[in-house]
């Protein structure tokens, strides 16, 4: 079970963060993903470009290669069940821990105006999404470890005082490390919504791609061979292993090592293998996007097999809390 929020149309972080893996499992697990628009209230309260941007990421998501038939692709609050959950969780919450989230104490600095609960409250949520379909393995990047501990502490919890109903969550990433794409100004991870110059969109157009990487942030060049690369050259190495060929990554890796690089001649080739692997993308998404009837069939067919999975849970979390009475 995994989510992404639409605040924005999706990038690459995104892509090979969550959407590379979701991909992969749909042939092997039984899988539920779904756009978090509830999640993005917390921080776009803005509700003007929310329906478009729903529709996109859905697009988006079928792009990349989601089948809608194979796996339940819904939106959240067609599942009303969650908020349901998220209540009952917030019970297992303690406030001292939320204050403490990285992800609540970076959010509170960038909007100090709207400080709000569901902010403190957003790995409950997040918890609520996952356990709703008693699920066990979240594909998310790197910048989500936190927020899964704190699901696993929120179930354990919750099995300790009223009984096993749920397994453990915990992020997932084909045994390799979890991904965090660099921006390409070299601070920080790639972002829907913030540093958009430096963060390379699915929906990027060819001459939009290239001239964002030959803008990245490079220096004169190493000056002793084999010397430890900076954050921001490391990045660009980065998403050269993402989208480039095998010979094309070691030829650019022995240049810097012998002192000899040349990163005007690295961004070229890296835009041209970026261009190369975004565009389908972009053209898959904007066919899917002008089918209305088909986008609304595969909300409504998602939001039934998720149901219906919440459902099934939410008889077993009362029944555990008590709350039957006849
Ligand atoms: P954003 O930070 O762009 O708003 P979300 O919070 O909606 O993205 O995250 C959606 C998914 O994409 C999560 O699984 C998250 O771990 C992953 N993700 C987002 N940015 C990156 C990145 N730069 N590198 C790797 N994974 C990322």
């Amino acid at each position: 079970m995994s989510g992404i929020r639409p605040t924005g149309y999706l990038h690459l972080g995104n892509y090979f963060g969550a959407l590379r893996n979701y991909v992969r499992m749909q042939d092997e697990y039984d899988c539920y993903f779904m756009v978090a628009d509830l999640h993005s209230l917390t921080t776009h309260p803005d509700t003007k470009e929310l329906r478009n941007h729903v529709r996109h990421v859905m697009a988006e998501n079928i792009a990349c290669g989601l089948d809608p038939d194979r796996v339940a692709l819904y939106c959240q609050s067609h599942v009303p069940e969650t908020a349901e959950l998220y209540l009952f969780l917030n019970m297992m919450a303690y406030m001292g821990e939320l204050e403490k989230t990285t992800t609540f104490k970076e959010k509170a600095r960038q909007q100090p105006e709207n400080i709000n609960a569901g902010l403190l409250t957003y790995p409950v949520l997040q918890a609520a999404d996952i356990v709703l379909h008693r699920a066990t393995l979240v594909p998310v990047g790197k910048d989500q470890e936190q927020h899964l501990e704190m699901a696993r502490n929120f179930v354990k919890r919750f099995n300790h005082r009223y009984g096993e109903v749920f397994p453990e969550p915990r992020a997932f990433n084909y045994g390799e490390e979890l991904v965090k794409v660099p921006s390409l100004d070299g601070a920080g991870k790639m972002s829907k919504s913030e540093n958009q110059f430096a963060t390379l969109y699915l929906t990027d157009d060819d001459d939009t791609i290239r001239s964002k990487i030959k803008k990245a942030k490079t220096d004169s060049g190493p000056t002793e061979p084999s010397q430890p690369k900076p954050d921001y050259i490391s990045g660009l190495f980065g998403l050269m292993k993402l989208v480039s060929a095998e010979d094309t990554i070691r030829k650019f890796e022995e240049d810097y090592d012998r002192c000899v690089i040349r990163y005007g001649d690295m961004k070229k080739q890296l835009g041209e293998d970026m261009v190369r692997f975004i565009a389908p993308i972009r053209e898959k998404t904007e066919a899917i996007t002008h089918d209305e009837k088909y986008l609304k069939e595969v909300m409504e067919k998602g939001a039934s097999k998720a149901r219906s999975s919440a459902q099934g849970t939410m008889r077993l979390v009362k029944e555990a809390i008590g709350l039957n009475y006849f």
